[in-house]
């Protein structure tokens, strides 16, 4: 990657270590409103109390996940891993598009900035992500030992009654089903590819 023209100005005319440190500083300081996550105040209750319902987790009023907006480059990013989003980049391949993500070190769920905050995809989404802080704090996700698309099947299939049962975005219903399928598939490892053909014969 070229140097650029600022740079070089800088260097060019033999700045002192100390002006190269202020400068990479200021450029630092710069560069974090674009990184800035704004928290996000909501009631969690109806999502942790719809997964409940729909799944056999307990809550004993734990603290509910913080909620953070970040940009959705990073929220992808989160989702896929850096070396898998940077292949697919490099590919040129489409990831498809992840709206929120929970952290379980951070017990926070990011929702992407790409989703307007007064869509009722944001429910769906809360909806879903609640299901993992559900497997988070009854000690499911860490029995996984990192095999986490395990827990996504659950997830989903709760998402789909959320949007089954209040009407929203129903066209995507068929969409969600399939994921929940290839997630159930891709948890049983190399037993899913032999299941799979199996069920294609
Ligand atoms: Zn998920």
């Amino acid at each position: 990657m070229p140097l650029s023209f600022d740079f070089q100005i800088n260097f060019g005319r033999g700045a002192s270590v100390e002006k190269i440190l202020l400068r990479l500083a200021i450029s630092f300081l710069a560069v974090i409103p674009a990184f800035a996550f704004a928290s996000i105040k909501m009631d969690l209750k109806p999502y942790v109390d719809f997964a409940l319902e729909w799944t056999s987790y307990s809550y004993h009023g734990e603290p509910l996940p913080k909620i953070k907006l970040e940009r959705h480059q990073l929220v992808q990013i989160f989702a896929y891993g850096d070396y898998e989003y940077a292949q697919a980049e490099s590919k040129g391949v489409e990831l498809p598009t992840v709206y929120a993500i929970y952290l379980a070190d951070e017990k926070t769920i990011y929702i992407s900035d790409q989703l307007p905050l007064n869509d009722k995809k944001i429910d769906v989404t809360l909806a879903h992500e609640m299901v993992h802080y559900l497997q988070d704090i009854n000690g499911y996700t860490r029995s996984l030992n990192g095999h986490t698309v395990c827990s996504e099947s659950e997830a989903y299939d709760v998402q789909m009654l959320w949007q089954k049962i209040k009407n929203v975005d129903p066209e995507s219903i068929q969409y969600v089903y399939q994921r929940s399928t290839l997630a159930a598939i891709e948890c049983m490892g190399s037993k899913g590819s032999a299941f799979h053909s199996a069920m294609q014969n």
